[in-house]
């Protein structure tokens, strides 16, 4: 078994490739995590999932421990075993989902007790218990306990939540329990106020983690001033440990978030999106409910190799999703998370060739530039009958 370890591979300005090493296997960085929330990557078999190239998926403490509770994760062999995904999981650690019950939360300096949004049950997370929890999920990658202010807020009630949160952090870092290949994350708090993100990373450093997440971003504040964030942040974190920026992002987010030197992103996006008929692709987004739709033969990327795109026309998934069709949902969610696995390979590749500035803004213009064109289209508009 392999230590818990973030090796560099290559470093082209500001980004980074690496391989992260963990008891579950190596994840080639930078990389893009599939969220799980509830033990399943929404419409997807794990198969599919495995083979869009993903290396390291996310699961959820909040959701896990309501339904079906941790105890019953454990016993069902925990979470790698109960949704058969062998590989690397890293859990939230539930401060973000019970931060945004609003009215059903109590926020203490030990902790916060919540009602379930399923049954009204009254629960209470804390430091020590969430992180007992995401031992009992058997979770690779256990995240700090924290809580996240909706932005805008007052500097010193982001000041006093970000303490609060390094407070938590210690005690969490305490009841972590060290495993070969297995590593707990900071998380970076403070708003958009640099002097803030500076004192929040001191703290945790000082503590010391396997990794460093940023939290409290893609809250609403503009990718303008999440960037000036990550501009501020990363260069305070290690250079020897990855760093994870927490629900992020669009795709030219997560551009922007390596050129950052940012190793590891997760977001609903890909998947939300999936459900909802919006697909993403080298040349930006298509809503295939959209009536031009209805007769287009072509698949919905020719760059792509993934199920839908393989065998499916653009005209097929808007008739799915027209007819609501569990099948349109299934597709796109694929396709989806095949663009976003692509897309991150390609940024590692032109990192490691010292090309990432020259990548990053063909990148950009081909977002741009909208959808192909049939002049442009470069292969035959209808897939074959397999
Ligand atoms: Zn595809």
């Amino acid at each position: 078994m392999t230590a818990f370890n973030w090796r560099c591979e290559a470093v082209d300005g500001r980004a980074r490739a690496g391989v992260l090493e963990t008891a579950h296997g190596p994840v080639a960085t930078p990389t893009f995590m599939p969220v799980g929330t509830v033990g399943t990557v929404k419409a997807m078999t794990m198969d599919a999932v495995r083979s869009t190239g993903a290396g390291i998926v996310l699961g959820n403490t909040y959701h896990l421990m309501l339904r079906p509770g941790a105890e019953r994760v454990r016993a069902l062999g925990g979470l790698h075993r109960m949704m058969d995904w062998p590989g690397p999981i890293l859990t939230d650690s539930g401060g973000f989902q019970v931060m945004s019950l609003g009215a059903l939360r109590k926020l203490d300096q030990d902790g916060v007790t919540f009602q379930s949004h399923i049954d009204g049950s009254k629960h209470r997370l804390d430091p020590e218990r969430s992180t007992a929890i995401q031992h009992a999920l058997d979770a690779t990658i256990t995240m700090c306990f924290d809580e996240c202010p909706a932005l805008p807020a007052q500097a010193d009630a982001i000041a006093a939540s970000m303490r609060l949160s390094m407070r938590w952090a210690a005690r969490s870092r305490e009841a972590f329990v060290q495993r070969e290949g297995y590593g707990q994350f900071g998380i970076v708090q403070g708003g958009v106020e640099p002097e803030l993100r500076a004192e929040s990373a001191k703290a945790l450093c000082d503590i010391g983690f396997e990794g460093y997440a940023i939290g409290g971003l893609a809250v609403g504040e503009g990718q303008e001033l999440m960037f000036a964030t990550l501009d501020v942040t990363t260069p305070l974190l290690p250079g020897d440990k990855p760093r994870y920026l927490m629900g992020v992002g669009t795709p030219d987010d997560l551009l922007g978030g390596v050129e950052r030197g940012v190793d590891m992103f997760d977001c609903v996006m890909p998947t939300r999106a999936g459900r909802t008929a919006r697909a993403y692709t080298e040349r930006g987004t298509l809503n295939l409910r959209n009536a031009r739709f209805a007769t287009d033969a072509r698949p919905i990327s020719p760059d792509c190799d993934c199920l839908a795109c393989s065998r499916h026309s653009r005209a097929y998934l808007h008739h799915l999703f027209r007819a609501d069709e569990i099948l349109g949902p299934m597709l796109l969610t694929w396709h989806n998370l095949a663009y976003y696995q692509r897309m991150m390979r390609g940024l590692r590749t032109a990192i490691v060739a010292g090309d990432l500035a020259a990548h990053g803004a063909a990148l950009r213009a081909a977002w741009a530039q909208g959808d192909w064109t049939e002049e442009e289209w470069p292969q035959p508009s209808i897939p074959p009958v397999s």
